[in-house]
């Protein structure tokens, strides 16, 4: 077990005697490390660091800042085993997919922040103006468990980019990940305070987080429910804000689709992570004289989707990171039956043989009213809802008939037919016939999905004040 008793800030790693927190290995519910549940006195530590850090970077060059995030590429790539491994056991993402989405992603968007930079327009003329772009100040991130090290990367890597100085709460449920970050960043050339992690509740120092005065933005990812919380803490002394949060997203099949590949694309991303992402297409609209078909398609789907420990290489399925978040799970498929929904494959019981740790079966409902709570309510676990539609006209307006509008995708025959629905969805990114997930395409919500993008060069602008001197 880890014992990871300790902060980091202002360029040093602080010992903690309080109260830890458990972190629970997925697949078997055992303790695997405990970190820090630390009071607002070390938050305040971390604010003042991030604080007195802030004037002296946002006048570093863009050199410095490109080493800084060169190195701490090198380190990610290096430990990435280490990051895999321990995302893994906290979530349940299956092994091999952790290396290549939990481990790997985050190195990519490094990546990404240092080719990016020496090309980034600071200054810009506009007339007889000069256009100057400015950092911030200092940034509260508050990120989520299900891809803990990738929504960290997304905020910390293009806040310092930008000159601003961080403070980071990361997730108590997967943790690791954070410390391995700071372990990394421990080890570059960057400036004491301008980087700062403190492990905690959110109903703790995150409120001294979003509550500083000295934090001007917070750069949140999670539940749409702490989402209104940071808003309305912010909206008190006008601090910036981008949000990432929930998602119902639907996967429309046109009727001339191939309905086998998109049944299957829908379902392998619906399952992804058990279900824990908040992209996840979970609502599959297919035409009425079509859903029967498609239903099978999909059971048959999941049924293939082998659970087990996400340690073990035939594992396609694993764990949900809790046993808060399985029971949530459990109950949403409860309701599902009850609010009558046809139940085509899974279900509440747990899968065969995995009665340890928090196993959900992959599961699958037919029938679906699109105003159903299970169709509205965000899930986060390996929950697909199959839902008949009868024109394209209707199909429209369930894909836009909730609250969020975080992804979606289309199927068609024809690209352009996919592409004019597409641009019709309420949603910030949509897959036309598959389109694969790109690192440098704007990322985030409409609706309570969230305000404002991470990734690219949006991601970098959100980190930015504009100034303008008139000549
Ligand atoms: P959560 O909102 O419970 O917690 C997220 C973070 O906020 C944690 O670090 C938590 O400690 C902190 N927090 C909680 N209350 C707080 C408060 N009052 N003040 C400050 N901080 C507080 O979310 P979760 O359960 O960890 O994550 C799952 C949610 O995240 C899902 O809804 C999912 O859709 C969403 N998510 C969104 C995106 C996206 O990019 N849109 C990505 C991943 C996850």
């Amino acid at each position: 077990m880890k014992i990871l008793n300790k902060n980091y800030i202002n360029g040093s790693w602080v010992d903690w005697s309080g109260d830890m927190a458990d972190v629970h290995e997925a697949a078997t519910g055992d303790v695997i490390a405990r970190v820090p549940m630390s009071d607002p006195g070390q938050m305040e530590l971390a604010i003042a660091a991030a604080h007195a850090a802030f004037e002296a970077w946002s006048e570093s060059s863009v050199e410095q800042r490109v080493n800084v995030l060169g190195q701490l590429h090198a380190g990610l790539k290096q430990r990435a085993p280490e990051i895999a491994e321990a995302v893994s056991r906290e979530v349940g993402m299956p092994l091999k997919l952790a290396t290549a989405i939990q481990a790997g992603l985050p190195a990519t968007v490094t990546k990404t922040y240092t080719d990016m930079l020496p090309e980034f327009p600071f200054v810009e003329q506009s007339g007889n103006s000069e256009v100057q772009y400015a950092p911030v100040g200092v940034v509260g991130c508050i990120t989520p468990w299900n891809y803990p090290l990738h929504q960290i990367i997304l905020k910390v890597v293009p806040a310092i980019a930008a000159g601003c100085t961080v403070v980071l709460k990361p997730s108590e449920i997967a943790p690791q990940a954070a410390f391995i970050l700071a372990d990394i960043l421990d080890e570059t050339d960057l400036p004491a305070g301008v980087f700062n992690m403190v492990c905690g509740a959110g109903q703790t120092v995150g409120e001294t987080l979003i509550r500083h005065p000295d934090v001007r933005m917070v750069s949140f990812t999670g539940s749409t429910r702490t989402g209104h919380t940071i808003a309305h803490a912010a909206a008190d002394d006008f601090k910036r804000i981008a949000l990432e949060m929930g998602g119902k997203s639907a996967s429309v099949v046109l009727p001339d689709a191939d309905l086998e590949a998109a049944v299957k694309g829908t379902v392998s991303n619906c399952l992804l992570n058990s279900g824990q992402t908040c992209t996840a297409l979970t609502r599959l609209l297919v035409p009425a004289d079509r859903h029967d078909e498609a239903c099978k398609l999909a059971a048959a789907a999941a049924a293939r989707m082998t659970p087990g420990n996400p340690l073990d290489e035939t594992t396609r399925l694993g764990p949900l990171a809790s046993s808060q978040q399985r029971d949530r799970v459990v109950d949403y498929i409860r309701l599902g039956v009850a609010e009558g929904a046809t139940l085509m494959a899974g279900g509440q019981d747990s899968p065969d043989g995995l009665d340890k740790g928090y196993f959900v079966q992959a599961t699958v409902f037919g029938n679906v009213d699109p105003n159903s709570t299970i169709a509205q309510e965000e899930i986060f676990g390996p929950v697909l809802c199959v839902i008949p539609y009868s024109d394209e006209a209707e199909a429209l307006r369930i894909a836009n008939g909730t609250a969020y509008g975080l992804s979606g995708a289309v199927w068609s025959a024809d690209q352009e037919r996919a592409k004019a629905f597409a641009a019709k969805l309420r949603t910030g990114q949509v897959s036309v016939n598959g389109g694969g997930f790109n690192p440098l395409a704007p990322f985030g919500g409409f609706g309570h999905s969230g305000i404002g993008r991470e990734f690219g060069k949006w991601g970098l602008e959100e980190f930015l004040e504009v100034r303008s001197l008139q000549l």
